[in-house]
């Protein structure tokens, strides 16, 4: 039987230097449940501690796939930054061992690279908004509700400049799952007439058709905001 994890070599395309990073066998991943705003529970390792490859000499960090094919000679603020970093002797966050991960140096992780993301030139409107559900996420498996609900804020953010700008959106979600997928984020924020606001949009999607699931989901949801309206204003 495989181990969960490795520790693969990689070079930083920012400064060149080579180093080991733990990532996770996707071969061994088992879910053991699913959130409703698209999360899993898992059983064993959390895959999401893994995502990220961050280099601990100039701090760049970036989705593992991502960190492996980014073009450093296009992204002139982010080299600007990790030459800096490399040269002013500061002192760099204690995340760069290698094996299991706990949820603290896994949210670290993620805060970098989502950092990196935003001073990027190329990257795809949906990293920044899946990095960003991710720390959704490991705030959430690890019991910290308030850096959850703060995650939260600034998914619900990413996911609308990502639907406004027009991003190609995650096949499996359309443009239905995505506006569900804000509402939700709402929701659990308790900002209920958000969450109905975009829980509409997303049924009145011209492409909710092909997604039934989804719309399921939607219903299900705008019932459950509907409840937690009643019981506040009944308290
Ligand atoms: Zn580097």
């Amino acid at each position: 039987m495989s181990t969960p994890l490795w520790n693969k070599n990689v070079k930083c395309p920012f400064c060149q230097f080579e180093f080991g990073t733990t990532r996770m066998r996707s071969s061994v991943i088992k879910i053991k449940e699913k959130m409703t705003d698209f999360g899993n529970i898992y059983d064993g390792e959390c895959a999401y501690f893994y995502a990220v490859t961050v280099c601990p000499q100039c701090t760049f960090a970036a989705l593992n796939k991502d960190f492996d094919s980014v073009r450093a000679d296009y992204e002139p603020k982010v080299m600007e930054a990790t030459k800096k970093i490399r040269q002013a002797n500061v002192k760099k966050p204690d995340i760069f061992m290698l094996g299991s991960l706990t949820p603290e140096v896994a949210a670290k992780r993620h805060e970098l690279a989502i950092a990196f993301t935003k001073m990027r030139t190329y990257s795809e409107l949906g990293t920044l908004a899946g990095l960003c559900m991710h720390l959704v996420w490991i705030y959430r498996l690890s019991g910290n509700r308030e850096k959850e609900m703060t995650a939260m804020a600034e998914a619900i953010k990413a996911y609308q400049e990502f639907h406004e700008k027009g991003g190609d959106l995650p096949e499996k979600l359309g443009e239905p799952g995505v506006l569900y997928l804000i509402g939700e984020l709402y929701r659990r924020r308790a900002q209920y007439k958000e969450a109905r606001a975009y829980y509409g949009r997303a049924l009145s999607s011209k492409e909710i058709k092909l997604y039934p699931a989804i719309a399921e989901m939607t219903r299900d949801m705008m019932l459950a905001a509907k409840n937690s309206i009643g019981e506040a204003e009944t308290a």
